[in-house]
């Protein structure tokens, strides 16, 4: 085994563990075996153990097949770097002989030669895992990234690469040198303030604590990104292994349907009106943009679908024990988050489809969406078309992420 296997072959998985392993520069040589680390840490207090535990199910996904192993900062100890109260995790690579760094950088060309997709998920690599956000004291905003990385060919290749994307990165080695005397700090490769929003269009991050950070930044200073796939392209493309439900918005309509569940909550209207609405303006909740739903709107669409399953009206339901009306689940055809595409509200009762609970969560996480969505859409273009809202069925597929 050689860590050169990870350049053979090369994959945008194995791209993005070379990226953390030439930047964290620890490996350990112990009886005959080389151990690379990808090391994943972060201060404690700023992460949650959600974030921690979502990053770390990304990442044994994407290792699995490039042999690596990964280890939780508990089992790995002091060992490995993990100082007390760092949290995270390390992605391990071994090899059979000693190798360092000069290996890698020797066969650097395979990286370089590769196309954008590879030298992005080296990137996203290099500064998903170590890299932290400085901070404007006053403003609060991002100053810049930061990533350690002492050795001076690892930064240049890093930085050539970043160029390639539009972003030049600094090094401000002498700033970091301490005045009175002791260890110098490592030196670091900085990415400006003036190349964040390429960097955050561009390369982005993995490590969804990261990517708040990012996200509740850009939707202030920069509103036109504000969600996943304008600040990560092809994030899911990354690798092919990452279920494209990791960064899916929330099953927002559960709280609709814990609200049409209110016994005080009668229909208003007994007919579709057919005419658009007026586009609702979206809230913003932690940077994220959010439009509210009416739930008045799902009551009446579940009246006006006669509180069956609009799949197949055979489908079994229950009587609710608040309003003795058979239970079925709201659900917007044409999902709210992508109101931004309409110049009409999608919150209307005639994109809303009244569906059974089995219906509803196949249409949401099964394999199998397509024929249900194909078959509503059928039912609903007529209706939908009269308030404005034009879509075909490829749209739909791609908005649900059914390829
Ligand atoms: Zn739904
Ligand atoms: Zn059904």
């Amino acid at each position: 085994m050689s860590i050169l296997n990870l350049l053979t072959n090369i994959t945008p998985e194995k791209a993005y563990f070379l990226g953390g392993l030439l930047v964290a520069n620890e490996f350990y040589f112990n009886e005959g075996q080389n151990i690379w680390s990808v090391p994943i840490r972060h201060n404690p207090g700023q992460v949650s153990q959600h974030d921690i535990k979502q990053h770390f199910d990304f990442l044994k996904i994407m290792s699995n097949d490039v042999g690596g192993k990964i280890f939780d900062s508990s089992v790995l100890g002091s060992n490995l770097g993990f100082s007390a109260g760092k949290k995270g995790f390390a992605i391990l690579f071994q090899s059979s002989k000693y190798e360092n760094l000069n290996v890698v950088l020797d066969n650097f060309q395979i990286i370089q030669n590769s196309d954008k997709n590879i030298k992005r998920a080296f990137l996203i690599g290099a500064f998903d895992g170590r890299s932290s956000f400085d901070r404007d004291t006053v403003t609060g905003n991002i100053r810049n990234i930061a990533v350690d990385c002492d050795d001076k060919k690892v930064h240049d290749i890093i930085s050539a690469l970043l160029l390639e994307f539009g972003i030049a990165a600094l090094s401000q080695n002498e700033s970091r040198e301490r005045l009175s005397g002791g260890r110098p700090r490592k030196n670091q490769l900085r990415i400006p303030k003036s190349g964040l929003a390429n960097f955050a269009i561009n390369i982005g991050f993995i490590s969804p604590f990261r990517f708040k950070i990012f996200r509740q930044y850009f939707s202030q200073d920069l509103p036109f990104i504000y969600n996943e796939d304008d600040i990560l392209p092809g994030l899911k493309t990354l690798s092919s292994k990452l279920p494209n439900t990791f960064y899916e918005e929330n099953r927002l309509d559960e709280i609709v349907i814990e609200e049409t569940n209110n016994k005080s909550i009668i229909p208003t209207i007994s007919q579709y009106a057919g005419v658009p609405k007026p586009k609702i303006h979206p809230s913003f909740t932690n940077g994220r943009k959010i439009y509210n739903r009416n739930p008045q709107i799902a009551i009446n669409a579940l009246s006006l679908a006669n509180y069956q399953c609009e799949i197949d009206a055979a489908h079994p339901t229950f009587i609710r024990r608040k309003n003795d009306k058979p239970y079925t689940e709201p659900h917007h055809l044409v999902p709210m988050a992508f109101s931004d595409r309409f110049d009409v509200s999608l919150d209307v009762e005639e994109n809303i489809v009244s569906l059974c609970s089995h219906c509803h969560n196949l249409l949401h996480y099964g394999k199998d969406a397509k024929d249900l969505l194909a078959l509503l859409l059928d039912k609903r273009k007529h209706l939908l078309k009269k308030v404005g809202i034009n879509v075909d069925i490829d749209d739909l597929y791609e908005m649900y992420k059914l390829y």
